[in-house]
């Protein structure tokens, strides 16, 4: 299997090439070159474990790799977060409403799933090719814990990871720099995260300076990513009983699009879901397109979800590229008018399946306490977005972001509960450990070539 970039403008590549890469060399986002069709295989997947599912589907990709490899790459991955059914499990709220946790990861979010999948990948990448990788990237929160956890103790790699000091949350910043590993470079820049995208962009735009200390980038761009997380929607759509399956919405808290992107994909290979979801929370840019037909990027604001604090969705080129027939000439006059302009109207949206809500932070408490009082259960408040307008008409599953742990003075306020996970107990015993950086490239890089492997 090939994978094209939306743009049209680099050869296509192999699933290998295409993780390496991260970016396709012309700008645009690497998609198959032809989707799989997966309406054959379902029945013979419906006995499968995560573990067996994730090969099944994955191979269908990854056709560059030797099955054995992949097989022992899925293994890995999956294996790290405890016992097959407790990976991503299906709680039934009511007859109608499911909650799909996707928070049992190493870091408690969904991010998890597809960045120790990553993390597998590019060990095996490293290992081929006898030289290490120094992973760059910078982060408002779960990004960064979630790639840390997902090169840790790996043989010749390093991550660096840039997040502003003082604005990310007690929890995630114990995350990313209480985990005791050599090969883990937390850095706090002085100054927001705006800043620390400018200096990640600057340290990466001098490409000498990347190719000597073989820098990659870890964002939600990758392929692999976006195939790592498919794999959930196809158990949870396995697991439902059959007669609900025809008419299931996956409710999905987004903000750059990844997510539900990953679900939608699979419903255009055949798996045959009712409809998508979108939740946002106050940063509505993806609402508004479902709604008016337009794309309009607005500033930034800060919210109680603040992992969709986001207001450019860097996975929209890829369902832009289907949008428009998968016409890469027509992306390109699209994206080069939205990094023009700020904006792009639709002359016509097919909203393909598409519905949408928009939560305030008074909606996200009340809907924290409205899921507390009815079933009894603690929703963080990403999560808690989902609740908003359920389709009365479907079968909901609403995914669960991230664990209400992670986030205990929103749930608080909202319940009077304090829920607590043992893996941030552990951390809150451990020092932190953390590099404070100016906002400054050559302040990074000096950084980084003292401690690249
Ligand atoms: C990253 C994140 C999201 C948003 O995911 P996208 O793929 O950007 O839509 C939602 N909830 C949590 C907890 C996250 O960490």
């Amino acid at each position: 299997m090939k994978f094209v970039s939306t743009r049209g403008q680099s050869e296509p590549v192999g699933f290998t090439e295409a993780v390496a890469l991260g970016l396709a060399p012309d700008g645009g986002l690497f998609l198959p070159q032809k989707l799989p069709n997966l309406a054959p295989h379902l029945a013979g997947w419906e006995s499968l474990g995560f573990a067996d599912l994730a090969y099944e589907f994955l191979k269908l990709f990854a056709t560059d790799l030797p099955p054995d490899v992949l097989r022992g790459i899925v293994q890995k991955t999956y294996g790290t977060f405890g016992q097959a059914e407790t990976l991503a499990p299906l709680r039934k709220l009511d007859d109608r409403l499911f909650v799909l946790e996707l928070f049992h990861g190493p870091t408690l979010a969904f991010k998890d799933f597809a960045l120790q999948l990553l993390g597998n990948l590019y060990e095996h990448q490293c290992a081929q090719r006898g030289e290490g990788i120094n992973i760059l990237g910078a982060t408002s929160g779960d990004t960064g814990a979630a790639a840390i956890h997902g090169l840790l103790g790996k043989p010749k790699t390093a991550s660096f990871i840039l997040y502003p000091e003082g604005r990310v949350s007690a929890l995630q910043e114990r995350q990313m720099t209480c985990t005791g590993a050599a090969n883990v470079h937390a850095i706090a820049i002085d100054g927001t995260f705006d800043d620390a995208q400018r200096v990640l962009k600057e340290v990466f735009g001098d490409q000498d300076f990347a190719a000597q200390h073989r820098l990659s980038a870890v964002n939600s761009i990758n392929l692999a990513r976006i195939l790592g997380q498919c794999i959930y929607y196809l158990s949870a759509w396995l697991r439902l009983p059959a007669t609900g399956r025809a008419n299931t919405e996956f409710v999905v808290p987004t903000g750059n699009f990844g997510n539900v992107f990953a679900g939608w994909l699979l419903q255009r290979m055949g798996v045959p879901v009712k409809g998508f979801k979108i939740a946002t929370n106050r940063n509505d840019i993806l609402h508004r397109l479902f709604n008016t037909a337009e794309y309009r990027s607005e500033p930034v604001q800060p919210s109680l979800a603040p992992s969709m604090d986001i207001q450019v969705a860097s996975n929209f080129e890829r369902f832009l590229y289907y949008a428009l027939d998968e016409n890469p000439t027509r992306v390109r006059a699209v994206m080069a008018q939205i990094k023009a302009t700020g904006a792009y109207r639709f002359d016509v949206l097919n909203k393909a399946s598409f519905s949408s809500s928009r939560a305030t932070d008074g909606e996200i408490t009340a809907l924290i306490r409205q899921v507390w009082e009815r079933h009894r259960y603690l929703v963080d408040p990403h999560t808690a977005c989902g609740f908003k307008e359920l389709n009365p008409a479907r079968v909901s599953i609403v995914l669960a972001t991230a664990h209400p742990a992670k986030f205990p003075e929103a749930i608080h306020a909202a319940t009077g509960q304090t829920p607590t996970h043992p893996a941030l107990e552990v951390l809150k015993a451990r020092p932190i450990v953390k590099h404070r950086l100016p906002a400054d490239a050559a302040a990074i890089k000096a950084f980084v070539a003292k401690h690249a492997v």
